[in-house]
């Protein structure tokens, strides 16, 4: 052990041993690993090891697919064998909901390349005749489906790494870590201490803890799980190769073939956390004790769905704890706040993906870049509130139980709700909303006006709430719509070095004072970091407002590119709130309520100041989502009660109705508009997103200028269109490939019903010859081929007249 390393990882299980591969791989010299005790010592050594490429996030499924990838190569450079089993999986249908979900979800894998494809029933008992073809209307095959040998795989990356030059220490707990000046870390291990210019927390069970020795709660939880394994089934003893893998979604049970028995995994419906703080520091390779009449319900369904297990003899039983998040994704990267201290745990899925976190973080500590996509296990999707105890308790239970339950798009799941409310929250309960939820804040996604008993039905098709948001839509259009913005992030940067500073930190130029810009946000590479809005409320005063989910994350950019001196930040998204009136009546509604004219000569479109609205001193901006006349009108925190109940009062005579999310979804579509995390997101270039149009080259030197000058010139491979699909009762979803001529061009990022015009709409990144010169092409539907048309402009005014009413 040397006394000085450029990263010290903590811990060595697969995703540590993975992390220091990659680190290593990428020609970093001066990198070690530290483990408490064995390698594999966590949740690694008993793990079913079982992966596979699906995932609902898209992005996470492509790092699955490299992880998989990565098993051989890593055998060849190791000379370790890591027991590679790939006989593919299929997940099973035996309810027609799910039947259908996996038609679509298989379609979604196709865009990813993943190769998965439909299955008959008659094929799945053929290939694995195991299994009770009762009920079974079908499954999804994917190729990629298999198991390592946990341990194996760990050590073949620990022997790679340490051929190219990484340090593996093991017996040695690391006990403390403080971070240093200079923003190097003490490391403090039981050989003795270690300055380290970069740690990484894979302390997989212990990860909780280590993360606090830096300073940090994480939202990280383990849980138990059981799995049994089989003495030899005759049916497998008479047959040649191995069995495919069976994900027997209404069961709660995943199969394997291990040896010539099986291996049966079940996610129970009531699941059970072990040492929320995580293990403790002298835990060893144990099991915990089995728990047999907890997970019985789900075990009698796997004993129905593969008869012969009734008779087998069971080999052993496995009970074990491995980490979840409230999502049930990793958390990987820099972790907020602090420098030089990140993330590689919370991981689940160790076998999917810890080849994948370990590359991520390579990337991401080498260049700067995490080189993909990968907010869905960024740790800074998560804020302070996900780490209260019974916060994650309830998500990472409701996570688990749910695990191979169908998560349909129009469902809001209630675990650990309500925890943030805006003020007005009980006045739009009263006005019959239904609420979401955004990063922990309620959110009305629709208006049930008049209907206190309403139950919107779970579904893939258009939902029978549909009527409400199609009345908001109508409303707006014709009148005015009025829609809650807590769930907006906004930031104030002020300062002598405000204007120079954000200047290289967005691609548009700035606005003057009382302006407002969209101002598209870029990496180093020209890849979007942001969609936001600028606007100046003084000479070096500005308002930047973005997603609300995105705060940690648009802060941990603002913090590593902050000059040392002249510019403050500071997160509003908390203390001032408010609300976003839209419609042709919006000027009329706050004629009666405001102090001044609004009207285009005091507040131009894309204009901001402070008005009066009321008794309230309000910040105006004059923009809208919906495309129509729009005021965006934020106050203090404690006075957006008053302002939301003020502008109901005085717009209801007029037509004005409380709108949700849902509404400003079709809205915005029907204007061809694209949001951050669909059509906006670190995947794409402004060019292709069609925001290069706000970007300005003339000015001086900016982040990502370079790159997105380079790729303007070149021409984006794929851009960005509006589609109108031939589509009934169900619209498209993202990551739905987009088919021209049978060969697939590209893929829908948003889909929705325009209330107003009347269409199935999709937003779709499409090959640029056929944006240019389209064709005709078609969507699969919920796995339905339809036709579909590219729409030369916005289906609502096109010119967009309205909104510079
Ligand atoms: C019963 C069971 C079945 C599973 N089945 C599957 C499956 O089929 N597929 C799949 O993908 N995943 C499965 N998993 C989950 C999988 O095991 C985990 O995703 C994976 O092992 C996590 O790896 P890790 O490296 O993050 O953490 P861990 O394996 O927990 O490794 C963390 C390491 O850090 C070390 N450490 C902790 N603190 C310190 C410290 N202070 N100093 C030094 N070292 C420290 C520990 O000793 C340990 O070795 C299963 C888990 C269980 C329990």
């Amino acid at each position: 052990m040397k006394s000085h390393y450029r990263v010290v990882v903590i811990g060595g299980g697969i995703v540590g041993a993975s992390v220091l591969y990659h680190l290593a791989r990428r020609g970093w010299s001066e990198v070690a690993l530290v483990e408490r005790a064995e390698l594999t010592a966590g949740s690694t050594w008993h793990a079913a090891a079982g992966f596979h490429a699906l995932n609902d996030d898209p992005n996470i499924a492509a790092l699955q697919a490299y992880t998989i990838g990565l098993y051989r190569d890593i055998e060849a450079e190791s000379g370790q064998s890591v027991g590679l089993h790939m006989p593919g999986g299929y997940s099973i249908a035996t309810s027609p909901a799910r039947w259908e979900w996996l038609k679509g979800a298989c379609a979604v894998y196709q865009t990813l390349g993943i190769g998965a494809r439909l299955a008959t029933p008659k094929e799945i008992v053929a290939q694995c005749p195991i299994v009770d073809p009762a009920g079974l209307l079908g499954g999804m095959f994917d190729p990629h489906e298999g198991a390592v040998d946990p341990h194996g795989a760990t050590h073949a990356f620990a022997i790679a790494a340490r051929r190219r030059g990484a340090d593996v220490i093991l017996r040695n707990r690391v006990t403390a870590l403080t971070q240093l000046p200079d923003g190097q870390w003490r490391v403090d291990t039981e050989l003795g201490p270690i300055t380290a210019e970069h740690v990484v927390n894979a302390a997989g069970l212990w990860a909780r803890r280590v993360g606090r020795m830096a300073g940090v709660d994480l939202p990280i939880t383990p849980m138990q799980h059981h799995y049994l394994v089989t003495e030899d089934l005759p049916a497998l003893l008479a047959r040649d190769g191995e069995m495919p893998c069976v994900t027997d979604l209404e069961g709660f049970t995943y199969l394997q073939q291990e040896r010539h028995g099986v291996l049966l995994g079940v996610y129970e419906r009531n699941p059970r956390h072990w040492k929320t703080e995580g293990a403790e520091w002298d835990y060893g390779m144990e099991l915990l004790p089995e728990d047999i009449d907890r997970i019985l319900p789900e075990l009698l369904i796997g004993f129905e769905r593969f008869p012969c297990l009734k008779q087998a003899g069971i080999r052993k039983w496995v009970n074990g704890a491995f980490t979840f998040t409230p999502d049930g994704n990793p958390l990987v990267g820099p972790v907020p706040g602090l420098r030089n201290f990140w993330a590689a745990c919370g991981c689940m899925s160790g076998f999917s993906q810890g080849g994948a976190i370990g590359l991520v973080l390579a990337n991401w500590l080498v260049e700067g870049d995490p080189g993909a996509d990968i907010f869905g296990m960024d740790v800074a999707r998560y804020g302070a509130f996900a780490s209260n105890d019974r916060y994650l308790r309830e998500t990472t239970a409701q996570f688990y139980a749910r695990r191979f339950v169908i998560a349909y798009p129009n469902e809001e799941l209630p675990a650990g709700r309500p925890l943030k409310t805006t003020p007005a929250y009980d006045a739009q309960q009263a006005a019959g909303a239904r609420f979401g939820v955004v990063w922990g804040t309620e959110s009305p996604q629709y208006f049930a006006a008049g209907e206190p008993a309403f139950v919107e039905e779970p579904s893939l098709r258009r939902s029978n709430a549909e009527r409400f948001v199609q009345a908001e839509v109508q409303a707006t259009r014709a009148a005015a719509g009025l829609l809650d913005t807590g769930v907006y992030a906004r930031y104030e940067v002020r300062g002598p070095g405000a204007e120079a500073w954000l200047d290289h930190l967005l691609a548009s130029a700035l606005p003057p004072v009382g302006r407002l810009r969209l101002a598209p946000m870029l990496a180093p590479t020209g890849k979007l970091m942001g969609d936001l809005t600028v606007s100046r409320l003084s000479a070096e005063r500005f308002w930047l407002i973005g997603s609300y989910y995105l705060q940690q994350w648009h802060l941990r950019w603002f913090h590593d590119h902050q000059p040392r001196s002249g510019v403050t930040i500071e997160n509003l998204s908390e203390s001032w709130l408010g609300c976003s009136l839209s419609g042709p009546r919006a000027r009329d509604i706050l004629a009666g309520l405001a102090d001044a004219d609004l009207g285009s000569g005091a507040l131009p479109f894309l204009g901001c100041g402070a008005f009066d609205i009321g008794p309230l001193r309000a910040q105006i901006a004059r923009i809208s989502l919906t495309g129509e006349l729009g005021y965006e009108i934020t106050v203090p925190a404690a006075q957006q009660r008053v302002l939301w109940n003020l502008l109901i009062a005085a717009g209801a005579p007029m037509g004005l109705r409380p709108i949700g999310m849902r509404a400003q979804d079709s809205l915005r579509l029907e204007k061809g508009y694209g949001i951050w995390s669909r059509e906006f997101a670190p995947s794409y270039s402004a060019a292709m997103a069609g925001l290069d149009r706000f970007i300005d080259f003339t000015k001086g030197d900016f982040i990502g200028r370079g790159a997105a000058l380079a790729q303007r010139e070149a021409g984006p491979d794929q851009r960005l269109v509006l589609l109108e699909i031939d589509a009934t009762g169900a619209d498209a979803r993202p990551m739905e490939p987009v088919f021209a001529d049978g060969q697939r061009v590209g893929f829908v990022t948003s889909g929705g019903y325009g209330h107003h015009v009347g269409l199935s709409l999709a937003l779709a990144y499409v090959e640029r010859a056929l944006a240019d010169a389209p064709v005709p092409f078609t969507v699969p539907v919920l796995g339905e081929p339809r036709p579909a048309r590219l729409l030369p402009q916005a289906p609502y005014d096109p010119p967009g007249l309205r909104m510079r009413a």
